[in-house]
């Protein structure tokens, strides 16, 4: 099953960016995954392809408007639709409302589309996810469930944001990615796809590498160390050279409960939390 990304943005020549190398580059290759990005200007209204507006009640910036982003949330959604991996869209083409061909009226690349959906894909939603940082921060676990879907349809928002309407009124989930703020969401959405990409079957080489990793089991990961054994005078802690694999488990299960108790005790209390509770439902 290939993950397909359809991403509606201001500035489409930021994709596949670092997505076209490395592991995400070979998996998309590989046909493991694809990529659309949208321009959000084609589905304005008027031959300005205006996206924005003034905030409403005044203020600084401007905010990117409902009605476009619903025509191309339309469009990225028919492109998922179940049967033939097109279908019909309502659009905007100099000034009137026309019904089209998903892809043939595709105005932003020469993408072929997602393939013919069947069987379990056809039942999955395509989730529509907004790049914000009012959004609920991202975590591993959503990123998990996300990669085990038939993709995603990221929206990234410029200048101010997006009409919050939008949210309810076309099923959008707000995504952040940290108590940050971005120029644009489509870093956001990068790292949100990255993140997705990595765990799709056959992308990674051990898939060990995929769940020993920080936040798969609620902690940080333990301290890596590798040759040479002395550098500038600090060496590798002496467990990790012994060759006793059952010490090694129980010193990096340790280090990474001290790390995510030190680094991270919002992380920590949550585990902690999960596991009190998980105890007293086992009795
Ligand atoms: N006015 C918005 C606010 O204060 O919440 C910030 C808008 S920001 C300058 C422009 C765009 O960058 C946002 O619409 C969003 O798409 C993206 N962005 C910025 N920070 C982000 C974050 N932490 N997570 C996800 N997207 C972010």
């Amino acid at each position: 099953m290939t993950f397909h990304a359809a991403v509606i943005t201001l500035y489409p020549e930021m994709f596949p960016g670092p997505l076209g190398v490395s592991l995400a580059g070979r998996a998309r290759a590989e046909g493991k995954w694809s990529l659309e990005a949208i321009q959000l200007r084609d589905f304005a209204a008027d031959k300005h392809r205006t996206v924005d507006d003034t905030p409403a009640g005044g203020g600084a910036g401007m905010v990117l408007r409902a009605d476009v982003l619903a025509r191309a949330i339309d469009h990225a959604r028919a492109l998922f639709l179940p049967g033939t991996g097109r279908g019909t869209i309502r659009r905007m083409v100099e000034g009137q409302d026309v019904e089209s061909d998903a892809l043939s009226e595709c105005p932003s690349t020469s993408y072929a589309g997602p393939p013919p959906r069947t069987g379990e894909e056809r039942t999955t939603p395509v989730p529509v996810l907004a790049m914000t940082p009012r959004g609920r921060p991202l975590t591993q676990a959503r990123v998990r469930e996300l990669a085990a879907g038939p993709g995603v349809i990221v929206v990234c928002g410029r200048f101010e944001g997006f009409d919050e309407r939008i949210f309810a009124g076309r099923g959008v989930e707000e995504v952040s990615i940290g108590d940050i703020v971005l120029s644009g969401g489509e870093p956001a959405a990068l790292m949100l796809l990255d993140a997705c990409i990595r765990l799709l079957p056959g992308v990674m080489g051990a898939p060990s590498s995929g769940t020993e990793e920080s936040f798969e089991n609620g902690l940080l990961e333990y301290p890596h160390y590798t040759r040479p054994a002395e550098w500038e005078g600090r060496t590798i802690p002496e467990v990790l050279r012994s060759g006793d694999h059952a010490k090694i488990a129980a010193w990096r299960k340790l280090q990474s409960e001290v790390d995510t108790r030190l680094r991270r005790p919002d992380l920590w209390e949550r585990h902690e939390g999960a596991r009190v509770q998980s105890a007293s439902g086992a009795r």
